[in-house]
């Protein structure tokens, strides 16, 4: 999985001639302690690089042109140290194509009240150059995070550091490249949207193939690559007695094992990092693919079931985002309902594509029938999820606009075993409660499937929302109903007039 290599974040910070070469000489030196402590800071994970002391129209401009033509640079932390005129970044920040974070501190955490004086005064006014610098970016109707307190704050630090990963992941969604095997599952909605409106929007491109061209990568595999796979399986996976060597279903096991070999390498021909197929499209493939699924995209790959790009697209970002981080993110869905009324809950799974990057143990390798789609039985990994916070995550196309739904949930153990159940699984309790978040839900019109994820909090969402300027819901312990349905109708209004805004 990517873990940040190629990415970093660039450190600005805005000043001006006025105050002579000695306090630039200082705004620069204060600007290299601060950038190197977030460079250094563990808690970080994309590199913090400082760039430059901006002073001038023509130096802003030029800035903005190198991060844009950057192949490195996925963001600008810009901090105003004193005041900067803002008409100077105007010609800059109308070519910016880069996501900005306005770091809203100053150098030192507290006034020092017997040394302080005119000089000091001149050289730490960020509380009002920072003031300055956003009524530009407010002016110019231009999306970015503001973060504001002392820069060792831990908080400010976490801050960042979920800034700076959601910097890494919009860069990966504007080149991702996904693949669809068949079309959609047939007369499904939500699954469905403008492919178009999408590229435009998040920069990711769709394009469908017949499954014989997966069927093609599949028929080259070699009986070695798949006897290595299935050393691999019987290693990982807790595999069942029919499946193992001499086992009834072994060949079964080989299939499947033959699949995810040739599914992999279409992906990685084509440079493809997120894929969907539908169970409804299977011509020349022995079974659905399960295991195969589950496999790729806990090595990072983003998927969708029965057509849907749009998830797969989500889990691939999400999955970018959380590179690195304890926990995983796997496209879900909303299953089947405990109504139990002292422990309401949702049971999520899907038809076996679940991402073991979830997983609460060592997961089950087994074999059972679909009862949907008539192929072979498919290899599917089984297992639970662990107890804890974690979210659901769904973008929709309303037709104007991408919508993106955010609820927060606790997984919770599931209240007995599960003996009979075929499919991996997740037990949770949504926010505010079932009944709530499954009406504000639906109301939104967020779709069955998601990406679930563990390692993610809203704050992730919320910032990939303004990189990529589409609407975020929310839906938390915060929410009531009625001001719910009055937030949905002002989004509609603000959403119909906001392209007249901009
Ligand atoms: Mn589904």
């Amino acid at each position: 999985m990517k873990n940040f290599k190629n990415d970093e974040v660039w450190f600005i910070t805005g000043s001006q001639h006025l105050y002579g070469t000695e306090t630039l000489k200082q705004v620069e030196g204060n600007s290299k302690i601060i950038a190197k402590y977030l460079q250094k800071n563990k808690n970080i994970s994309v590199k913090v690089t400082f760039k430059a002391l901006l002073t001038t129209p023509e130096e802003i401009y030029n800035l903005c042109q190198s991060a844009n033509q950057s192949e490195t640079c996925v963001g600008l932390i810009v901090w105003m140290h004193t005041f900067s005129p803002a008409k100077m970044w105007i010609n800059g920040l109308k070519i910016l194509n880069k996501p900005i974070l306005h770091l809203h501190t100053q150098f030192n955490s507290t006034i020092p009240w017997g040394q302080i004086d005119m000089d000091f005064m001149n050289l730490n006014q960020s509380a009002h150059g920072g003031r300055e610098f956003g009524f530009i970016n407010t002016r110019m109707r231009i999306n970015r995070k503001v973060v504001v307190g002392h820069w060792k704050d831990e908080a400010i630090i976490e801050s960042i550091n979920v800034w700076t990963r959601v910097a890494a992941s919009w860069k990966a969604t504007q080149s991702m490249k996904i693949a669809r095997f068949g079309d959609n599952m047939r007369e499904v909605a939500v699954t469905e949207g403008d492919k178009v409106a999408a590229q435009i929007k998040f920069g990711y491109s769709v394009n469908g193939f017949g499954l014989g061209d997966l069927v093609h990568h599949i028929k080259e595999v070699s009986e070695k690559a798949i006897t290595q796979t299935v050393a691999d399986y019987l290693e990982t996976y807790e595999v069942l007695k029919p499946l193992q060597k001499n086992g009834k279903k072994h060949q079964s096991l080989r299939e499947a094992a033959k699949i995810e070999i040739g599914l992999r390498s279409f992906l990685e021909t084509g440079g493809f990092t997120a894929f969907t197929n539908t169970f409804e499209n299977l011509t020349g493939l022995a079974q659905l693919p399960g295991i195969a699924v589950q496999r790729l995209m806990a090595e990072g790959y983003g998927f969708g079931a029965e057509g849907d790009w749009k998830t797969a697209a989500l889990v691939r970002t999400m999955k970018v985002m959380g590179a690195g981080l304890t926990g995983g993110n796997s496209f879900m869905e909303d299953y089947t309902y405990h109504f139990n009324p002292t422990n309401m809950a949702v049971l999520g799974a899907h038809m076996l594509e679940i991402c073991p990057s979830i997983a609460d143990s060592r997961p089950i390798c087994a074999i059972h029938p679909l009862g949907i789609g008539g192929k072979a039985d498919p290899v599917r990994l089984i297992f639970n999820a662990p107890a804890g916070p974690a979210l659901n995550a769904s973008i929709i196309d309303l037709g104007n606009r991408f919508r993106l739904l955010v609820n927060t949930v606790d997984a919770i153990p599931p209240e007995a075993d599960l003996p009979k159940l075929p499919v991996a699984s997740v037990l949770w309790k949504p926010h505010p409660d079932l009944k709530t978040a499954a009406a504000a839900w639906i109301l939104a019109g967020g779709a069955h499937h998601t990406c679930y994820s563990q390692n993610l909090n809203p704050a992730y969402l919320i910032d990939f929302a303004e990189m990529a300027d589409i609407e975020l819901i929310l839906i938390d312990k915060a929410i009531n109903i009625p001001s719910f349905k009055k937030e949905l109708q002002w989004n509609e209004l603000y959403y119909h007039l906001n392209n007249g805004l901009k």
